[in-house]
């Protein structure tokens, strides 16, 4: 069954850092900052139920 739909709830993508490189994976959606977990540097910021994303997406999975 094809589920193509991108952002999906359960959806997740890989976010490589702008600053570090360290490649950072997290749900497509949210209501939270993620952030880097080694540099701290926001790497997705919820915007009215989507996501902003400060950095390179570099994988998309469920
Ligand atoms: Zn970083």
């Amino acid at each position: 069954m094809p589920e193509k739909i991108k952002g999906m709830d359960k959806s997740f993508v890989k976010i490589k850092c702008p600053d570090c490189g360290t490649e950072t994976i997290t749900y497509a959606r949210g209501s939270t900052e993620v952030k880097c977990s080694v540099c701290n540097t926001v790497l997705a910021k919820p915007t009215g139920g989507k996501f902003e994303i400060n950095g390179q997406i570099t994988g998309e999975f469920k």
